[in-house]
C-alpha cells in the first residue's frame, strides 16, 4: 500500500496562519501553478461492495510547489474560489481526469470517472457546454462521468444550482452529494436535485463497526436514499469491519483507505491490474 506524503504539508502549516504571507503568495501563484504543471491529480478506488469490483475512480487534486512540498487541496481549494482561480483549476481537472479515464480504458479497465466541482462551479452555466466538449474531444460517454458537489455548494444559491445541475443531468452525466449528513440541505431540496448518488460523509463511516448511532445514521440514509431512487457510496471506509457493516446495509458502493489510498495514475493502473483481473 502506497501512503502519500503528509510531513511537508505539516510542516507548511504549522509556520502559516489565515493572513499569512505566504498564502497570500499562493493565491497569486496557483494560476501560473498550473500552467506550470505543478498541479497534480490523484486516483482513488471505489469498489462495488457485493463483488469487490471497481466501478469508478475519484480525481482528487495536490500541489507539488517548489517550496512547500506537497499541498493538500484543503488548503488551496478554498484560496481559489476567493481569487476566481477555481474555474481554471476545474476546468484543468475536468480534462485531466477525462484524459486519464481514456489511459484507463484503452488498458482494459472502463470505469467511471469522478472529478470534484466546488460551489463556484455549481452554478456556472458554462460548465456545462464545456463539459459537452470535452466529452466530444475525447470521445467520452457522458455516463461515464461523475461530478461530485457538496450539500453546501448547491445550498448556496439552490435555484442556481438546480439549473446548472439539471443541464448537466440533461446530457446524462452524473451527479453526486459529497459529505452527505454534514450540511443543511433540506428535505425540499433533495426531492429537487436531480442526482443519482450520495456520498455519505466519513465522519459516520470511520467508527461504522463499533459505534451504534453511526450504524442507525447510515442505515437511514441509505434508505432515504433507496427510496429516493438514488444509490449509496461510503467513503472513508478504513476497516474491514466497516466494510461489512455496508454490506449488510445494502450500500452499494465503498472507497477508503481499506481498500486503497488516492495514488499516482500509473500507481492505479498497476494497481488495477492486480486487483482487478
Ligand atoms: P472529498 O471530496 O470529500 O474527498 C475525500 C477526502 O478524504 C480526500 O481528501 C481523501 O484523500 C480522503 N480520504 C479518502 N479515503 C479516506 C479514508 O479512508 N480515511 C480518511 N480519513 N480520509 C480519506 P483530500 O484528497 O485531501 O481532499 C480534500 C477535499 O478537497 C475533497 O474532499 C474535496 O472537497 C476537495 N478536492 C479535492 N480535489 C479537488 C478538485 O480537483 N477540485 C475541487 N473543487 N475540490 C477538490
Ligand atoms: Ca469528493
Ligand atoms: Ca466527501
Ligand atoms: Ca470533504
Amino acid at each position: 500500500e502506497s501512503k502519500e506524503q503528509h510531513h511537508s504539508v505539516t510542516r507548511y502549516k504549522e509556520s502559516n496562519n489565515k493572513y499569512s504571507v505566504v498564502r497570500l503568495s499562493l493565491m497569486t501563484e496557483l494560476k501560473q501553478a498550473i500552467e506550470e504543471g505543478q498541479l497534480t491529480l490523484n486516483y482513488q478506488p471505489k469498489i462495488d461492495v457485493a463483488s469487490g469490483k471497481v466501478v469508478s475512480v475519484e480525481s482528487l487534486v495536490r500541489w507539488k510547489h517548489p517550496e512547500h512540498g506537497f499541498i493538500f487541496p484543503d488548503e488551496f481549494i478554498p484560496l481559489a474560489e476567493q481569487t476566481g482561480n477555481i474555474r481554471h483549476l476545474t476546468h484543468w481537472a475536468i480534462e485531466t481526469a477525462l484524459q486519464e479515464h481514456v489511459r484507463l480504458r484503452e488498458i482494459g479497465f472502463d470505469i467511471k470517472m469522478a472529478v470534484n466541482i466546488s460551489a463556484v462551479d455549481v452554478s456556472d452555466l458554462e460548465l456545462p457546454p464545456f463539459v459537452s466538449n470535452l466529452l466530444e474531444k475525447y470521445s467520452v460517454a457522458p455516463s461515464s462521468l461523475i461530478l461530485e458537489v457538496t450539500e453546501s455548494a448547491i445550498m448556496s444559491d439552490p435555484d442556481k444550482a438546480m439549473l446548472a445541475l439539471n443541464m448537466l443531468k440533461n446530457m446524462s452525466i452524473k451527479l453526486s452529494i459529497d459529505d452527505f449528513g454534514t450540511g443543511y440541505s433540506s428535505m425540499e431540496q433533495l426531492k429537487r436535485a436531480p442526482v443519482d448518488e450520495l456520498k455519505i460523509d466519513k465522519s459516520f463511516v470511520l467508527d461504522l463497526a463499533t459505534n451504534k448511532d453511526d450504524l442507525i445514521i447510515v442505515k437511514s440514509i441509505t434508505s432515504l436514499a433507496h427510496n429516493l431512487g438514488m444509490t449509496i457510496v461510503a467513503e472513508g471506509v478504513e476497516d474491514n469491519g466497516s466494510l461489512t457493516a455496508l454490506r449488510k446495509l445494502n450500500v452499494e458502493t465503498a472507497q477508503g483507505y481499506f481498500i486503497s489510498r488516492p495514488v499516482e495514475a500509473h500507481i492505479l493502473e498497476s494497481w488495477l491490474q492486480d486487483n482487478n483481473g
